[in-house]
């Protein structure tokens, strides 16, 4: 079956509005979608109507947190969250905080840019995004728009990633907490594409804090990955999810181009039920 459990819409940083989404994971066979936009759930009530009864729509979202290795200084941490009730109380109100502390980073960082000669203003990414969720990409697209980099990823490689010059943490939010959060409000917090962060030391103190998966499957890992976390999930007793992190068309992998095993997905079912 063909499953995509990582995406995004306008709502974040895609470049699909969600009724857009969910025709092309229709096209492209998707029988499971779930959207996981950075600190919103906006694109629901529009995905809801457009997915009808043509495929099954499972609430999701990504949290990028920011985390310490002693003697390795900051990394980034993305924690995915499944089946979550977006009427949530108290996870409404802390997306509604990471999502304005979103809008006060991105002044900061341009602040940052235009000290080192820059030009740029939050405005002109802030007119990138048509969503509630602010993010690097919409500055990166502003920079690209005037001509300031060649493209989004040079954007980032120069100024934006974590370590460059205008990098700014996204808001005191540390793993532990979204891990918390996510399963306060019902869902299973589950560490996305642990492959690109360099977090594995960190992964034993995090399925303490109540982690229930690893996102094994994912278009940049390695086979060698692959078969690393499907051991790491099996030794902790934690789900395995997989999707390609679809931000929209030419950006990357193709929605529901990442093949999720049907054991796994079983589990996943399995565990939903429980929450
Ligand atoms: P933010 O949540 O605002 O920090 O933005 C994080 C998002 O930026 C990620 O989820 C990716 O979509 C995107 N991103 C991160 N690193 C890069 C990169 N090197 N090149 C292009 N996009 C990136
Ligand atoms: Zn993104
Ligand atoms: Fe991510
Ligand atoms: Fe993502």
């Amino acid at each position: 079956m063909i499953t995509e459990l990582h995406c995004h819409t306008t709502a974040s940083d895609g470049t699909l509005a969600p009724a857009e989404l969910l025709e092309l994971a229709v096209s492209r066979g998707v029988r499971i979608l779930c959207i996981t936009d950075h600190d919103t759930m906006a694109a629901y009530p529009e995905a809801r109507a457009a997915a009808r009864d043509r495929l099954e729509l499972w609430t999701g979202i990504e949290i990028n947190c920011d985390d310490e290795i002693p003697g390795k200084g900051g990394v980034e941490v993305h924690v995915l969250g499944y089946f979550i009730d977006p009427e949530h109380g108290e996870f409404r109100r802390a997306l509604d905080d990471l999502r304005s502390a979103r809008q006060n980073r991105i002044q900061e960082m341009v602040q940052r840019l235009n000290d080192v000669g820059v030009e740029v203003t939050a405005e002109e990414a802030r007119a990138e995004s048509s969503g509630p969720s602010l993010g690097r990409p919409h500055l990166a697209r502003a920079l690209v728009r005037k001509g300031l980099v060649p493209d989004v990823n040079d954007a980032f490689d120069r100024y934006l990633a974590i370590g460059q010059v205008a990098y700014v943490p996204r808001y005191n939010l540390k793993p532990l907490r979204a891990i918390s959060l996510i399963r306060a409000a019902g869902g299973l917090p589950v560490l996305a594409h642990p492959g690109l962060m360099g977090t594995d030391e960190l992964i034993a103190s995090y399925v303490q804090a109540g982690l229930a998966g690893l996102e094994v499957y994912y278009p940049r890992h390695t086979p060698e990955q692959v078969a690393g976390y499907e051991n790491l999930a099996a030794r902790y007793g934690l789900l395995r999810t997989g999707g390609s992190d679809f931000h929209g068309p030419g950006h990357g992998a193709e929605v529901g181009s990442v093949e999720l095993p049907s054991d796994a997905l079983d589990a996943l079912r399995e565990a939903s039920a429980r929450c």
